[in-house]
């Protein structure tokens, strides 16, 4: 440490003991001059805390009606799903385009989780995909088959996967209702998403038709791979601060993932807006 950082650090130390730990830290200064991003981190963290505690004890003293909502108010959801993509083939109109639902992940911003697989998916056909066997029924395998088969009998291959599907799958209809009861209460939820263009798709067809999502839902999904371009947030920064999940493709380790990438781009978003 050089003489002049040596001086700095008493600096805020002399600060924070003669003139208080609030003061010091919300209105005296910035402390620009001390280089170290762990300091900073910690900084931020406590006045993004201290500024929702404030927000909170002025919420709880406006009106009961708000303190009874409290729990009811746009929750962000974080979802990822896995899909085949494939094609539909209709007698007198031709084969149009669409899209499977395999499996669904959804993180909120509380840490509560829920994931499904969709047993009525069409695993005749996405099986002789070979990157969805590779990369998302190697998953759902690995994730299920260590507490299921203690005498290894069952070995990776579809009709394994079948079985999976069918033990552990619910219908379509059955993900819908464990969708509504998961988002609860939550009159207006908020959905994130990273590349989420097809998992939206995906997602709103389990409720029927564009329209048909419940009453005060959006109509769309927030792509964090968006906000990442909006911020000029490289794939650099991503690999630094929110490297990929060990899991990825699996549609609940790709939704935590994507709560984690949030959290790191509303820290960044902080840290810039502070400084
Ligand atoms: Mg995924």
């Amino acid at each position: 440490m050089t003489n002049k950082e040596k001086e700095d650090w008493e600096r805020v130390q002399y600060r924070m003991n003669n003139e208080g730990f609030d003061y010091c830290f919300t209105h005296y200064s910035n402390w620009d001059e001390i280089k170290d991003k762990t300091f900073h981190e910690l900084r931020i963290n406590y006045l993004n805390s201290q500024k929702k505690l404030e927000e909170y004890i002025d919420r709880m003293n406006e009106d009961d009606e708000w303190r009874i909502n409290l729990k009811e108010l746009k929750m962000k959801y974080f979802l990822d799903t896995e899909f085949f993509e494939t094609e539909l083939s209709i007698r007198q109109i031709g084969v149009i385009p669409t899209i499977d639902l395999i499996s669904i992940g959804i993180v909120d911003e509380d840490g509560r989780e829920f994931y499904k697989l969709n047993n009525e998916h069409k695993l005749d056909y996405s099986w002789e995909n070979d990157w969805l066997k590779k990369n998302v029924f190697k998953q759902i395998y690995n994730e299920i088959i260590p507490n299921f088969d203690h005498d290894k009998n069952f070995i990776f291959d579809e009709e394994t996967l079948k079985l999976l599907f069918s033990v552990f799958g619910s219908t379509r209809k059955e993900i819908v209702e464990e969708i509504l009861s998961f988002v609860g209460k939550d009159k207006t939820p908020k959905f994130y998403g990273y590349y989420a263009d097809y998992d939206w798709v995906v997602f709103a067809q389990l409720f029927g038709r564009m329209t048909d999502l419940p009453k005060g839902w959006p109509m769309y999904c927030v792509d964090l791979r968006q906000m990442m371009d909006q911020n000029g947030l490289t794939r650099k920064w991503k690999e630094k601060n929110c490297p990929d999940p060990l899991m990825e493709h699996s549609a609940l380790e790709d939704a935590r993932w994507n709560r984690e990438l949030y959290n790191q781009i509303c820290i960044f978003n902080d840290r810039n807006n502070v400084n």
